[in-house]
C-alpha cells in the first residue's frame, strides 16, 4: 500500500513571519496524524522560519523550485543544494506555472530532477496538459513526454522515488476540479506508463493529483484508487481546509 501524501503549495504567498504563522497552526492541528506524508512549500525566503518551526513534527518541507546547477553566475537561483542545507527535504518540480510563466522547458525540467537527485531531495514532478491539449485529445500524449523528458537519465530505483503530481493546467487555481473519475484515468495511464520500469516502480511511485483541490472535494478525489494524495495549491493557505484534506487522506 503507498502512504498518501498531501503537499501544500504556498507560491508567492506568506512572508516569512505569516508561514512562521501558518506553520505553528498546521503543526498543532495536525499533530496526531501519522498515517499521512505531509509537506508544505513555502517560498524561498521563507524557508527558514517554517525549518524551524517543523523541525521534529510530521510535516516536511518542500521548495517550489531548484536551480539546475550547484552554485556560480546564476542570479536569482537557488540551488538544490542549498536547499537541502536549510532543511527542505522535497522539491516540486516542473509546475505549471514554471513552465508557463518562467520558460522551464521538459529538458530544464528534467536537469532539475537531475539536480534534485544530487542533492538529496525528494522530487515532486509536475505533469498535466493544457485546455487546448486536453479539448484535442492529447492529455496523454503530453503527460508522456513530460514524464519521458522529466525522469531521463534516472535509475529505476531513482524512479521509484520519485512523486507524480498530474495538475490538469485547466484546473491550477480555477475552481476547475477534475473528476474523480477523469484524474484517476490519467492516473491509470501514468502508473501503466511506469510499467517499463520493473514493477516495484509503478507499485511504489505516488500520483499526487492537483487543481482546485479543497476540502469539500478531496474525499471523492483520494477515494481513487490511483490517486495517492494531492498537491494543494489556494486551499493549502487556509488551515481549515488544509487539515481537511489531509484528514480525508487519513481516511
Ligand atoms: C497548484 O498550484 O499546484 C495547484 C494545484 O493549485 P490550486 O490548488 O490552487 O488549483
Amino acid at each position: 500500500m503507498r502512504r498518501p501524501f498531501i503537499a501544500g503549495n504556498w507560491k508567492m504567498h506568506k512572508a516569512p513571519a505569516e508561514a512562521d504563522a501558518l506553520a505553528e497552526a498546521l503543526k498543532r492541528a495536525l499533530a496526531d496524524v501519522t498515517a499521512v506524508d505531509i509537506a508544505v512549500a513555502p517560498t524561498f525566503l521563507a524557508i527558514p522560519a517554517v525549518a524551524a518551526r517543523l523541525r521534529h513534527s510530521n510535516i516536511g518541507v518542500a521548495c517550489q523550485n531548484v536551480a539546475v546547477e550547484i552554485q556560480g553566475a546564476y542570479t536569482g537561483e537557488v540551488s538544490a543544494e542549498m536547499l537541502k542545507t536549510a532543511g527542505v527535504q522535497y522539491a516540486i518540480v516542473g509546475h505549471s506555472e514554471r513552465r508557463q510563466l518562467f520558460g522551464d522547458t521538459d529538458a530544464i525540467v528534467g536537469k532539475k530532477v537531475q539536480a534534485c537527485f544530487r542533492a538529496g531531495l525528494a522530487a515532486i514532478l509536475c505533469v498535466g496538459e493544457t485546455l487546448p491539449e486536453r479539448e484535442a485529445g492529447q492529455e496523454e500524449t503530453v503527460v508522456a513526454r513530460q514524464l519521458e523528458a522529466g525522469l531521463a537519465g534516472l535509475s529505476a530505483d531513482q524512479v521509484g522515488t520519485v512523486t507524480i503530481a498530474y495538475e490538469p493546467v485547466w484546473a491550477i487555481g480555477t475552481g476547475k476540479v477534475a473528476s474523480p473519475a477523469q484524474a484517476n484515468d490519467v492516473h491509470a495511464f501514468i502508473r501503466g506508463w511506469l510499467g517499463r520500469y520493473p514493477s516495484f516502480v509503478a507499485r511504489n511511485v505516488r500520483i499526487q493529483y492537483g487543481g482546485s483541490v479543497k476540502g469539500s472535494n478531496a474525499a471523492g478525489l483520494l477515494s481513487q484508487p490511483e490517486i495517492d494524495g494531492a498537491l494543494v495549491g489556494g486551499a493549502a493557505l487556509s488551515v481549515e481546509d488544509f487539515v481537511a484534506i489531509v484528514k480525508a487522506a487519513a481516511g
